[in-house]
């Protein structure tokens, strides 16, 4: 397996570096996960536009040009098939521990491929748990900072579950690593942009389904007597895409079967993949 470490090309086993690494260190850096169908990037743009915010965010400048990126990219995606691009910039490696940001140092740029496998099955879903989101104000950067997001991943996974869907003040914010739709009262129904959660790209590309398809969807906040009433609850991201959770809590959501919502936007979801191909 090859992956891509400041400026080269390297089986996985021989791509080392310095532990005095900021990242390593500090989790000082930022991150971007990028599908790619058919050997194709996914909405590569979008991605690279909020890389650019998540750098912006911890002041760090990007290293390459979208165009560089791209072609950095291009490389580690075999040919035809479907995966996801991992790629990670550090502050570097510093000469001493020191928490303020050192002085000249050359930014630490890593990227790997590896494989997808978005949830297609209509006859089930997965269950989640609802948890007090004990994340930090900033989880509109994509920092590989992602201790709190592990630690409420585990959780749920401890208690049979696929996700933790966060709560804050009493308010749905997303999932530990995914953003969080359901359908109230017929309508498909988000969080709003802000610092408390991450811009999904693959919550922009629903909404823009739901739009295209006179849908009627809303960008609100949702609180969590409002999830009780839910008739469908879904969790999103650009490896998973589109997932219906069937319970909450150990209570069924509807009738415990992934809902007729859900299945349509699974199918647009995919059509609109074959679209850009
Ligand atoms: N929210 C969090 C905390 C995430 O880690 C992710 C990505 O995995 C998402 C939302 C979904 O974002 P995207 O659809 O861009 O993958």
């Amino acid at each position: 397996e090859t992956v891509y470490l400041n400026g080269e090309y390297l089986a996985l086993a021989d791509a080392k570096i310095s532990v005095m690494d900021r990242g390593f260190l500090f989790g000082d850096g930022v991150y971007e996960v990028i599908p790619a169908y058919a050997g194709k990037l996914f909405r590569l743009e979008d991605h690279l536009e909020r890389l650019d915010n998540s750098l912006k965010s911890i002041r760090l400048q990007n290293p390459h040009s979208h165009e560089q990126w791209r072609t950095i990219l291009s490389p580690l995606l075999k040919n035809g098939q479907d995966q996801s691009v991992y790629l990670q910039i550090t502050r570097g490696v510093a000469p001493k521990r020191d928490h303020a940001f050192p002085q000249k140092v050359t930014p630490t740029v890593f990227a790997m491929v590896s494989g997808i496998t978005p949830h297609s099955d209509p006859d089930n879903g997965v269950k989640a748990v609802s948890m007090e989101d004990s994340r930090w104000k900033l989880c509109d950067t994509k920092a590989i900072t992602l201790l709190a997001n592990v630690l409420l991943r585990q959780a749920a996974v401890e208690q049979g579950c696929a996700e933790a869907i966060l709560f804050k003040d009493g308010y749905l914010t997303e999932g530990a690593a995914s953003n969080v739709f359901a359908v109230i009262d017929g309508i498909l129904v988000t969080a709003p942009k802000s610092p408390a959660i991450l811009p999904g790209i693959t919550r922009d590309v629903i909404l823009e389904i739901a739009r295209k398809n006179d849908i009627p969807s809303s960008e609100q906040a949702i609180a969590k007597a409002d999830i009780q009433k839910a008739s469908e609850l879904w969790i999103t991201s650009s490896t998973r895409e589109i997932i219906p959770v069937v319970e909450l809590d150990g209570e069924k959501i509807a009738d415990g079967k992934p809902g007729l919502v859900w299945k349509m936007f699974y199918k647009l979801f995919q059509e609109y993949k074959q679209s850009l191909r």
